[in-house]
């Protein structure tokens, strides 16, 4: 931490400070962002619209991808601008980057005040407190922030959807992931306490529930996290992001398709469609066994959406070992994917190893890959055209369908959380468009 506070933040801000937060990264980075925003806003914080606004400024950032790093440092960087016109604001970094580059970014960006890492970022406001009064954190005893339930401080009828992290952390070591380097190994919310939750959101009026984890489904009583979260009254759907194929069973699609309130949408990251491939990602599941799951999915419940990330050019592909991925996406008509060129991340165990794939090799696989994923997204949006949907608005004319695909309607706007009927008109691939009805 630097000591740069010759100008004090309390002296100069007004009886609410602000707190701008800005968040790079998957869902759970959005679901910490919210929970840190709620823990400010306990504190006396109000939140600030724009950076320039704010008292305390978090770069809430992910280490997932190099991409992910470069665009929140050079983020970061650019509110160097900021600090020099007002010395007393805090520049505060937290989150999976933050954990990975803690030096680097203490020595190369003297304009950050926090670095926080994943575990310890919900102590943040404390943190900042006792530097506003001189006390130095590290001779303190640790201030505990966990992840429990935070039941006095939520706040959430700002929102309509809740996002519920039931677990923490990721403990499977896939060859080519970050996570459990700087989020830890996996650690479990106790079903109580998540259920708690969800019925506190339920009765602010929300009426979707996001249950999130790193492999969601990994935890020992996710299925019956399930059922209970769908059956809360005021609950109208249920998510769950993101499941681990090697742990997604027959039963769990059997518990969706007889649950009404959960959502008909399946988040299933199948990466490869080589088995050769899947094992040097240390994926411990097979492609005959996705396959499996993924055509019981289509015959159980034909209009259930199914979602995947892909990697393309991992070490050691081959163009055959390509060419059974591009076979997967034909096969499974996936509704949404996330495609990814291979690029090595530190303190990972691939990292180690040649990046032999060529980088336009790489591009040239990822751009057929898109192909075919964008082809089958188009082609299954297709089959809504003609069809009344029901509509989770997200505010004005948009909004999603329970197998999570975007519509943008014609007609009356909506508030955020309403619910809307849209007769659909057209597909695109990533979108659907329509009229209300
Ligand atoms: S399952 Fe694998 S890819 Fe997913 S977070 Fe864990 S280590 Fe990373």
């Amino acid at each position: 931490m630097n000591k740069s506070n010759d100008v004090s933040l309390s002296s100069l801000r007004t009886r609410h400070p602000k707190v701008y937060i800005k968040t790079f990264g998957c869902q759970m980075n959005k679901a910490d962002s919210r929970r840190l925003e709620e823990i400010f806003i306990s504190k006396g914080y109000k939140t600030a619209d724009m950076v320039w606004d704010a008292d305390v400024v978090v770069f809430n950032t992910c280490s997932v991808r190099e991409h992910a790093e470069n665009k929140a440092l050079s983020n970061i960087g650019s509110l160097k601008v900021l600090k020099d016109k007002n010395p007393a604001v805090r520049i505060c970094v937290v989150g999976c980057m933050a954990q990975r580059m803690q030096k680097e970014i203490r020595t190369s960006l003297p304009h950050v005040d926090f670095v926080v890492g994943p575990s310890k970022m919900f102590e943040l406001p404390i943190l900042i407190e006792r530097n506003e009064k001189g006390i130095h954190p590290d001779t303190e005893e640790t201030v505990k922030v966990f992840y429990e339930y935070l039941p006095d401080i939520i706040d959430n009828k700002r929102e309509y959807s809740g996002y519920v992290p039931i677990m923490k952390g990721c403990g499977n070591f896939c060859s080519y992931c970050i996570v459990p380097y700087v989020r830890g190994r996996e650690q479990y919310r106790p079903k109580e306490e998540v259920l708690a939750e969800c019925a506190v959101l339920a009765k602010t009026g929300i009426n979707e529930i996001m249950l999130l984890g790193q492999t969601v489904n990994s935890h020992p009583d996710f299925k019956s996290i399930l059922r209970e979260t769908a059956a809360i009254k005021g609950i109208k759907r249920v998510r769950f992001v993101t499941s681990y194929p090697g742990k997604v069973d027959r039963e769990l699609v059997d518990i969706v398709r007889d649950t009404p309130a959960l959502c008909n949408y399946f988040h299933i990251p199948v990466q490869s469609g080589s088995d050769d491939v899947l094992k040097r990602m240390n994926r411990d599941y097979t492609t005959d066994y996705f396959m499996d799951i993924a055509m019981y999915i289509r015959k159980q419940i034909p209009a259930a959406a199914i979602s995947s990330d892909f990697i393309a050019g991992f070490p050691g592909e081959t163009d055959r070992d390509f060419e059974k991925t591009l076979d997967i996406v034909k096969k499974v008509r996936f509704d949404q994917s996330f495609t990814f060129k291979y690029s090595p991340r530190p303190m990972t165990r691939a990292y180690e190893w040649e990046d032999d794939v060529p980088l336009e090799v790489k591009k040239e696989r990822l751009a057929r890959l898109n192909e075919a994923c964008s082809d089958a997204a188009q082609e299954r949006n297709a089959l809504l055209v003609g069809k009344k949907v029901e509509i989770l608005s997200e505010g004005g004319n948009s909004g999603r369908t329970g197998e999570y695909k975007i519509v943008f309607w014609e007609g009356d706007p909506a508030e955020p959380g309403a619910e809307v009927e849209v007769d659909i008109k057209k597909a695109l691939p990533h979108s659907l468009t329509g009229r209300r009805a």
